[in-house]
């Protein structure tokens, strides 16, 4: 089966990776989305394969308003109606970070159940996720693939080879609205806590985490610690 999904989608990307993915895998398939500083290009396109599509957005409960904002105004222009919204589980909170301040104190353990927790709780019953992530923002994602197996689900990556200025015309060319923040000096957009302006096509997530060593918040991590490429020869 590996086998027979790299050779199917080898060399494609973009909505032409998306578009025979989301149609392989009807009901199977879900994109996780942050609805951040370029989440709109992905989400067009998969509004445009079919608006249906599940869609997953983790409300860690520390996003900006504008995010929250930019979500609402995002799924109502593009028209989508399969976007659900998933949030911490209470009980992890009240124990664990009940005065909302765990961030400060371990901030990996605050992603485990912000972010972690409940996104592995909301795949349970998917077989592929797709998400948004470039190649160009660097670090573990300098070498991202187009389709990877992780934890026995297919991880789809229709953005990997897409640049900054990539980005920048396909949002020129549908029109699509930017992030509120990115006009203030925000390149990249995750929780309020651990962002802060900055960054740069050169080095996009420098603003995520700043000056901690922190550079991933763990969900894109694999559980077992196997993960599966595309063979070499497969590649884009
Ligand atoms: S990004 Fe910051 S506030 Fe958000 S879950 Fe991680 S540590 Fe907590």
């Amino acid at each position: 089966m590996d086998k027979f999904i790299f050779e199917s989608y080898a060399g494609l990307e973009g909505q032409q990776l998306l578009g025979p993915i989301l149609r392989d895998f009807p009901g199977r398939a879900a994109v996780v989305s942050s609805f951040g500083a370029e989440s709109a290009v992905l989400l067009h396109m998969v509004s445009e394969v079919d608006k249906a599509t599940p869609i997953i957005f983790l409300d860690t409960g520390k996003h900006f308003w504008e995010t929250l904002s930019y979500r609402a105004m995002l799924i109502d222009r593009l028209g989508l109606t399969g976007v659900r919204t998933i949030a911490p589980d209470p009980a992890d909170l009240a124990s664990q970070d009940a005065e909302g301040k765990l961030h400060t104190l371990n901030a990996d353990q605050c992603c485990h159940i912000r972010k972690t927790l409940p996104l592995q709780k909301a795949l349970e019953g998917y077989d592929v996720t797709i998400s948004g992530r470039k190649r160009y923002h660097g670090a573990a994602r300098a070498t991202l693939d187009f389709l990877a197996i992780t934890d026995g689900r297919l991880k789809v990556e229709p953005l990997a080879g897409f640049s900054a200025l990539d980005i920048g015309a396909y949002m020129s060319a549908h029109d699509l609205p930017a992030h509120p923040l990115t006009g203030i000096g925000y390149f990249s957009i995750g929780c309020e806590p651990c962002t802060t302006p900055g960054g740069s096509a050169a080095d996009p997530r420098a603003g995520r985490w700043a000056g901690s060593g922190k550079t991933e918040c763990g969900i894109h991590w694999s559980h077992n610690g196997e993960t599966i490429t595309v063979p070499a020869a497969a590649r884009h």
